[in-house]
């Protein structure tokens, strides 16, 4: 399933890639180079919901670590597809 245009201003979605930031507490993981299909007219980023499910999956592994006491600031993982 691919996005086809920009929900916000219409505008035209690339294949690309970008990097996935989200706020765990008062953490924050980053997920460089995740793809997706971004808007060229104002970066937007869309997931296809097999990425989506890879993110869920690392969000996951993070809250794993946390539990086991191994406090990461800023987690840095690659998805690979
Ligand atoms: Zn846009």
């Amino acid at each position: 399933m691919k996005p086809s245009r920009c929900s916000f201003c219409k505008g035209k979605l690339d294949e690309g890639k970008t990097e996935f930031v989200a706020k765990v507490g008062d953490e924050v993981i980053s997920i460089k180079d995740v793809p997706a299909y971004v808007c060229e007219n104002c970066g937007e980023a869309y997931f296809t919901p097999e990425i989506s499910r890879k993110i869920d999956e690392v969000m996951k592994d993070f809250h794993g670590h946390k539990l086991l006491a191994h406090p990461i600031a800023a987690g840095e993982v690659e998805i690979k597809v």
